[in-house]
């Protein structure tokens, strides 16, 4: 729990420093860097895989400033929950996709 509360500390640190546009921007780089070592996955086996451990927590480290700095955390769960949800009774309906 600290190490995650000294996590959150050090995103907002860095959130704080650069602003809401230059962070949008990294996501948008950290996406397609996260987009390239997924595709590595389906050309290299397995190989990239720490690689696509890193691109995700690049991604993830961005995206919790954002969700943190635009108080999205609640709509974010919510929208996590409600698509979770539709796509199991899709699931269940036999239904693809
Ligand atoms: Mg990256």
């Amino acid at each position: 729990m600290k190490r995650e509360k000294q996590l959150e500390e050090k995103l907002m640190k860095v959130y704080c420093k650069y602003g809401l546009v230059h962070q949008l921007e990294k996501l948008q780089e950290e996406l397609r860097e996260l987009d390239e070592a997924t595709e590595q996955l389906f050309t290299s086996s397995y190989d990239c895989l720490d690689r696509f451990a890193e691109e995700i927590g690049d991604v993830e480290n961005v995206i919790a400033q954002l969700k943190n700095a635009l108080k999205l955390n609640e709509a974010v769960f919510e929208s996590r929950i409600a698509k979770m949800d539709r796509q199991l009774d899709r699931i269940a309906k036999g239904i693809e996709k």
